[in-house]
């Protein structure tokens, strides 16, 4: 399960990265994304509210997408 390095925000530079944030950034921008942004980055990025990218998560998990865990 571990696998895989530590993935931190290219822009706050501050969070770990979870598996959730990592799906959203690929679902939403690129699959090979390289600068991964937190939840906070994302939303301001996408001017939208961290909740919002949060309920966007849960719908993708419904329709079983893998990227999210
Ligand atoms: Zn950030």
């Amino acid at each position: 399960m571990s696998g895989g390095k530590q993935i931190n925000c290219a822009y706050c530079e501050r969070l770990k990265l979870t598996k959730n944030d990592i799906g959203l950034n690929k679902k939403l921008i690129h699959r090979q994304i390289e600068r991964m942004m937190c939840l906070t980055c994302l939303a301001a990025y996408f001017e939208t509210t961290e909740e919002e990218l949060k309920e966007m998560i849960e719908g993708f998990k419904r329709q079983g997408c893998t990227l999210f865990g």
